[in-house]
């Protein structure tokens, strides 16, 4: 994600073809037996709806099967990138060479674990979406998740992401996460031994969430219904509707909100292309239609550079660029 740090040098990876491009398709066939979608528009896979086609796009429904995946991109040295819900990526407007891997509805079994008075440990495969959980939860009479409710995107993402609102986020109620490596070894590890911070996991890039578990408690239904809606409701009356990818850059370290900082620089409203600041609310660059993922790079990089000139302080974007690569 240096690339979107070092925002003034983005430019797409599509841009040059690598050697192993011919060949490709034929060594996909070979190695991966299940469907693979081809150039699919990434639009359809981001709530920010931009974004070119992804080379290949396959769906991945067990461990066996993403093992033996893996080991055949890496082989070819094919490049790859696993996503879920879309809902915090902003996809270069070239697409996304090689093989994009998406973990959803096909990857998504949760059951109970453990059951005591005390805890309930819940398994989930983190191709189910953070929202069917969080329902799942409810259902069950299930507390803790509350905190998540209105959060689009996958338990893998969130569990990437240290996804959070409201005081809670994953790493509060996570207990283990079953992770694999790029050589297709699977481990499961405690949640406090991986470098939990604001809005990230910590693991080195290349890893895959795989199941996340977490210690929930038993409560009363209604009243864990009763406070999902409210939350619902906060999060509905703060947020903009449309295209976006949530709140854009993370806070800075200290007291500071990045949406404060980004409004007292005066810069809600401010548009390019069809980019623009929300006027709701000031850390959302939102997708007013027409944007492309240039003019979101371009925001962005507006909106660091008045708020650095400004106040002297850097915004990290939280959204990650995905076949952005340095100059
Ligand atoms: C309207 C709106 C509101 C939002 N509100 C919040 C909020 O309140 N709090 C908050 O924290 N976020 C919020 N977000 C951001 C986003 O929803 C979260 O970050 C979410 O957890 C991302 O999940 P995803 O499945 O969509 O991840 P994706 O966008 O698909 O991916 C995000 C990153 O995680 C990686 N990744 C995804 N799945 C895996 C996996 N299984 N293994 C390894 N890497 C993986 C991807 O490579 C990428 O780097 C909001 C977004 C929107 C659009």
């Amino acid at each position: 994600m240096e690339a979107a740090v070092m925002a003034r040098e983005v430019v797409s990876v599509m841009a040059t073809i690598p050697a192993w491009s011919s060949a490709f398709n034929e060594a996909m066939i070979d190695f991966w037996g299940g469907e693979v979608l081809w150039q699919q528009p990434m639009v359809e896979y981001t709530t920010y709806k931009v974004g070119g086609p992804a080379q290949a796009m396959v769906f991945p429904c067990g461990i066996k099967e993403l093992a033996s995946l893996l080991s055949g991109v890496r082989q070819l040295d094919i490049p790859w990138r696993v996503i879920g819900g879309g809902s915090n990526i902003l996809v270069a407007d070239e697409g996304l060479p090689g093989v994009t891997l998406v973990l959803n509805k096909g990857f998504a079994a949760k059951t109970v674990v453990q059951d005591s008075p005390e805890a309930v440990l819940v398994k989930v495969e983190t191709g189910s979406s953070l929202a069917s959980f969080v329902n799942w939860c409810v259902e069950q009479g299930l507390t803790g998740m509350e905190f998540a409710v209105g959060i689009p995107g996958s338990v893998g993402g969130a569990v990437v992401m240290n996804a959070g609102a409201f005081g809670g986020d994953m790493s509060k109620v996570l207990s283990m996460v079953t992770l694999m490596d790029e050589q297709g070894d699977v481990v499961t590890k405690d949640a406090s031994e991986m470098n939990y911070s604001y809005r990230h996991w910590g693991e080195e890039s290349g890893q895959i969430a795989l199941e996340g578990f977490f210690l929930l408690r038993r409560g009363d239904k209604q009243a864990i219904r009763a406070s999902c809606r409210k939350l619902l409701q906060s999060r509905r009356s703060h947020q903009p509707m449309g295209p976006s990818c949530g709140s854009f850059f993370k806070n800075p370290p200290g007291d500071n909100s990045a949406g404060a900082l980004i409004e007292r620089a005066g810069l809600k409203g401010t548009a390019v292309g069809g980019a623009m600041v929300s006027e709701k609310h000031a850390n959302f660059l939102i997708n007013t239609g027409s944007a492309t993922a240039r003019d979101l790079v371009r925001l962005m990089q507006l909106v660091q550079s008045e708020v650095k000139e400004k106040f002297g302080l850097f915004l990290e974007p939280e959204v990650k660029l995905l076949g952005f690569a340095k100059t």
